[in-house]
């Protein structure tokens, strides 16, 4: 039985520049995506690899990712679909029957370090459904027209990042619930919550941003420097 990790990169958002889609912009001297495969390549518990894709991205993706960085776990490369969800289940759909694990990433947040796909992957084996998230450190409210509606507990709230990591007959499972009720969540551990399944947190890192704009580009190029301990 595999665990197989899914990478979703299927988003054509281009709003810091240029046009390339964000996970294609250079970090240092390589795309922000050939980052984040390079941590899951070297995570031994992770067997395979399955990419989404924008269609339009896909030669780009196979020659001057896949290809140019020589990495070997990648098993497919795909089309996403419209939205993230639709991204995950296209995905979900490609692995192979014998997959027991996966973890679904984000391919713009190139910060995951090998360590936290581990034992995310670990709590899995025990858990069936796991979140990578770390503690607030604001105060969050809901404000509604300008105003403040309430003020939640703090001590409660957590923001929650990517690693997930699913049993694989749960998570396929949830999505296709989600698929048949119209029901689009902001991430994928939600579709499990829906179905009555307990989820366990890990606690991850404050680093593992996800890059969407032109600050989050700024605070990674000084991210990639402590990283590399200059
Ligand atoms: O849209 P958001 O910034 O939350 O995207 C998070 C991740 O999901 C990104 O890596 C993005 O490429 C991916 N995504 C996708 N398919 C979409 C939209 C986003 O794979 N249709």
């Amino acid at each position: 039985m595999k665990t197989v990790a899914i990478i979703v990169a299927g988003g054509s958002g281009k709003r810091i520049e240029g046009n390339l889609p964000k996970q294609f912009l250079m970090l240092g001297d390589k795309p922000i995506l050939a980052h984040t495969i390079e941590k899951f390549e070297k995570c031994d518990l992770v067997d395979e690899i399955i990419l989404v894709v924008p269609e339009d991205h896909l030669d780009y993706c196979s020659q001057e990712i896949v290809e140019r960085y020589s990495f070997d776990k990648i098993r497919r490369i795909i089309c996403g679909g419209k939205e993230r969800q639709d991204s995950v289940y296209i995905g979900l759909k490609a692995c192979y029957d014998s997959t027991s694990i996966v973890s679904i990433h984000d391919g713009v947040r190139p910060f995951i370090t090998p360590e936290i796909v581990t034992g995310s992957i670990k709590l899995c084996q025990q858990k069936k459904a796991v979140i990578v998230a770390v503690p607030a450190k604001d105060t969050i409210k809901r404000v509604e027209c300008g105003l403040v509606t309430a003020t939640l507990d703090r001590r409660e709230l957590w923001l929650v990042q990517t690693p997930q990591v699913f049993e694989y007959k749960l998570i396929l499972e949830a999505h296709k619930k989600a698929r048949e009720e119209n029901f689009v969540g902001t991430d994928d551990s939600v579709l499990v919550e829906r179905m009555g399944c307990e989820v366990s947190v890990l606690e991850g890192n404050y680093n593992n941003i996800k890059i969407t704009t032109a600050e989050d580009l700024l605070v990674a190029e000084k991210l990639l420097k402590a990283e590399a301990g200059e």
